[in-house]
């Protein structure tokens, strides 16, 4: 049984992040965990216009990303990454934006298969950081349409890189998670304002 509460809350959250221009027309999706045994999440329906997102659009999905729920539907295509991240992370709440400047940045630094924040007092918005010299690794993994491999791949990456808070897929944008959907949310707003910062510095300083 998803509580209301959740799937209002994804809702919101969705319209937040159109408001703020990081995941317009149906890019971007949103999920948090309902249950670990068996694991269960709640998921935004594939192909939603997320300006208008509703909390009745949410979709109950089981771990292999199928409709698990009384209201059936099709959840978001990027379930499978969405039950990756739940199951290697403990997250809580997964939460995907196509924002311009992760977009931007994870095409300029995919070669180097990631980017390195460091120096920044935004970044003790990240779970367990107590200091701007903390060094943020982001992986930025190959963008692929095969959700088993690509699935397969974040595994790999979240495995390789056990501090890293969110990753980056090549020219299409960022995943990251929290134990609750607000920490969640916390860190796209704290992602998303150092990747502004990042890629409008080299544009100024390439
Ligand atoms: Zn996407």
């Amino acid at each position: 049984m998803i509580a209301p509460k959740t799937t209002k809350e994804l809702a919101a959250i969705g319209r937040r992040f159109y408001a703020r221009g990081w995941a317009l027309g149906t890019s971007g999706n949103y999920s948090a965990v309902l249950s670990r045994k068996p694991l269960r999440l709640v998921i935004t329906g594939s192909g939603l216009n997320k300006r208008e997102l509703a909390a009745a659009q949410m979709i109950e999905c089981d771990d292999r990303g199928r409709s698990a729920g009384k209201r059936g539907g099709k959840p978001s295509a990027e379930t499978l990454l969405h039950i990756e991240i739940a199951r290697r992370r403990g997250a809580g709440a997964v939460l995907h934006t196509h924002s311009v400047w992760s977009t931007m940045l994870s095409a300029r630094h995919g070669d180097a298969g990631g980017l390195s924040i460091t120096g920044f007092e935004m970044l003790k918005g990240l779970h367990g950081v107590a200091t701007h010299e903390h060094r943020a690794w982001i992986p930025i993994l190959d963008n692929d349409q095969d959700m088993t491999r690509l699935s397969a791949q974040v595994a790999r990456t979240l495995d390789e890189h056990p501090e890293s808070h969110a990753f980056l897929l090549r020219r299409h944008g960022l995943y990251t998670w929290g134990a609750t959907l607000a920490d969640a949310e916390r860190h796209v707003e704290i992602l998303e304002f150092l990747f502004e910062v990042i890629a409008r510095g080299e544009a100024w300083r390439p």
